[in-house]
């Protein structure tokens, strides 16, 4: 038998808000994105092992793992 596994690791912009970065203190675009990496087997992604939320900064690029409380109160 002969299984073929791999991980995929895809990001999804979920949207901009302006708000004061914490590296570059610009009062600037904020995206926020979703990173999640699959489980996937013969290239058809199963299961989600992990999903994490990022805060990057359009002035600087500075990025930063936000929960996800901080991200609806992003989204107001
Ligand atoms: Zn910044």
């Amino acid at each position: 038998m002969f299984f073929l596994f791999g991980l995929t690791t895809r990001e999804q912009l979920r949207f901009t808000r302006s708000a004061s970065c914490r590296y570059c203190g610009q009062f600037a675009p904020q995206q926020v994105v979703q990173r999640k990496t699959k489980l996937s087997v013969f290239f058809v992604p199963l299961l989600t092992l992990k999903r994490t939320r990022l805060q990057v900064c359009t002035n600087c690029g500075g990025t930063s793992r936000i929960s996800g409380s901080e991200e609806h109160a992003l989204a107001r």
